[in-house]
């Protein structure tokens, strides 16, 4: 059976990153239903300008629609899938689970990063992607090797998100703690969290996911 990980944490905790790094050591494919948001933002759909508001407010958008994109993108099949930012209420996961079941796949590791709040907001102020290939960077802690250009595909679209100020991440640790940390207790009865510091050097953390999926194959 293929491996489907969960990536669990607040904004800024690293998921995105680690996610690349399990795409590019594991062949895994991510599927983030932010960056789907954003996409559908850019490419000026319905949708895409309905939920711009919410998403800049720094609320969580409404499940259905994330529920709807993560749906389209299982039906396409594939083999193992990382999902990132997803879920992030308790109905999520209970779709999730759901759709994995019609599948006939599983989840087999939910990793939870721990960070503590005071990082997070160094960490999202910090944050600029490339437009390009999407290669996460942060101006202290993982600047790019040459200014102004990506050192992955040499694309000098460096992007910050609008969500990215200190304002809307307030709501959205609000909304963290209020409607998404509940998964931790979720996936904990169910026996398959993990929890992983999220503090460590971006290897290390690195080093602790794969340790964790590498003990669940033994
Ligand atoms: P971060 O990387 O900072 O955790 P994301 O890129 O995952 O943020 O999400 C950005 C925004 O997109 C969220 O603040 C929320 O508005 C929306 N969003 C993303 N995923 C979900 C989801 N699973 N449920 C509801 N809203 C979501
Ligand atoms: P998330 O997807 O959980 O919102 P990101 O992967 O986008 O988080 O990371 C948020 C910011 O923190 C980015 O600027 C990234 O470069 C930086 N970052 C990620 N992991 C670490 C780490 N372990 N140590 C220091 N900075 C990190
Ligand atoms: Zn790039």
């Amino acid at each position: 059976m293929a491996t489907n990980i969960i990536l669990l944490g607040p904004p800024g905790a690293g998921k995105g990153t680690q996610a690349r790094r399990l795409i590019e050591e594991r062949g895994l494919v991510q599927l983030s239903t932010g960056d789907m948001l954003r996409e559908a933002r850019s490419s000026g759909t319905e949708m895409g300008q309905r939920v711009a508001k919410v998403m800049d407010r720094g609320e969580l958008v409404t499940d259905e629609i994330v529920i709807g994109l993560i749906k389209e993108k299982l039906e396409q099949g594939g083999k193992g899938f990382i999902f990132d930012g997803f879920p992030r209420t308790l109905a999520q996961a209970d779709a999730l689970e759901d759709l994995m079941k019609e599948e006939g796949q599983e989840i087999g590791a939910v990793i939870e990063m721990r960070v503590d709040d005071a990082a997070l907001v160094s960490r999202i102020s910090g944050r600029f992607t490339c437009g390009n290939c999407g290669e996460v960077y942060h101006d202290v802690t993982k600047p790019t090797k040459v200014e102004g250009s990506c050192d992955v595909c040499g694309s000098t679209d460096l992007r910050r998100r609008a969500d990215d100020n200190e304002e809307s991440l307030k709501t959205r640790l609000m909304e963290y703690y209020k409607k998404t940390s509940p998964l931790i207790g979720y996936y904990y009865a169910k026996g398959n969290l993990h929890p992983v510091d999220g503090l460590a050097e971006i290897d290390a953390v690195a080093g602790a996911v794969a340790a964790v999926l590498d003990e669940g194959k033994a």
